[in-house]
């Protein structure tokens, strides 16, 4: 927090002024907070949060698919956040995940500096360490904080990302 405060002093602001007095802090509780995933390891995490895969016959073959689901990181380049939709879609081999714990699983994955590319990857083989799946095909669509407050600028691009898996291919491919 103190680095955060010289920071902003060797930026050339004067930090006991009453509207920055409280800004190291709230710096540091925002990265703090998005980056905590260290704090739990995974199988704990899956565990406090009720994360486990049930089975049922009637599912198997079915495809579920989750669209616009929230997803929040910070770029590692740039410590600036990242921000988009997440669009999750896997042929079920019997094996079913409540719905909501995707959103969760999405949430502790993206709780670290990362890049758009490695999460994509990241959130497909923490899916596939729970869910056994047939098929599994994730999207993310994001904003980058860094394309438009640096460099060129640009407000209205996004980026897409995909990786597929298919249990008889044995692989996740991966394209940006
Ligand atoms: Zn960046």
């Amino acid at each position: 927090m103190n680095h955060i405060q010289e920071l902003v002093t060797e930026l050339g602001y004067d930090t006991s002024n009453e509207e920055l007095t409280q800004t190291p802090s709230r710096s540091y509780s925002y990265f703090k907070k998005y980056t905590k995933k260290t704090d739990q390891d995974f199988s704990d995490f899956c565990l406090s949060n009720n994360i486990k895969s049930t089975y049922s016959k009637k599912t198997k073959n079915i495809k579920i698919s989750l669209q616009n689901i929230s997803v929040h990181s910070i770029c590692q380049h740039h410590l600036l956040p990242f921000y988009g939709h997440a669009y999750i879609s896997y042929v079920s081999n019997g094996h079913t995940l409540g719905l909501s714990k995707f959103k969760r699983l999405i949430d502790y994955v993206s709780s670290e500096f990362t890049t758009q590319e490695h999460l994509t990857q990241n959130i497909a083989s923490h899916i596939m360490a729970i869910l056994p799946v047939k098929s599994l095909y994730i999207t993310l669509e994001c904003t980058h904080s860094c394309m438009i407050v640096r460099g060129v600028k640009d407000i209205n691009s996004y980026t897409t990302t995909e990786t597929h898996f298919h249990e008889d291919k044995d692989d996740v491919s991966h394209s940006l």
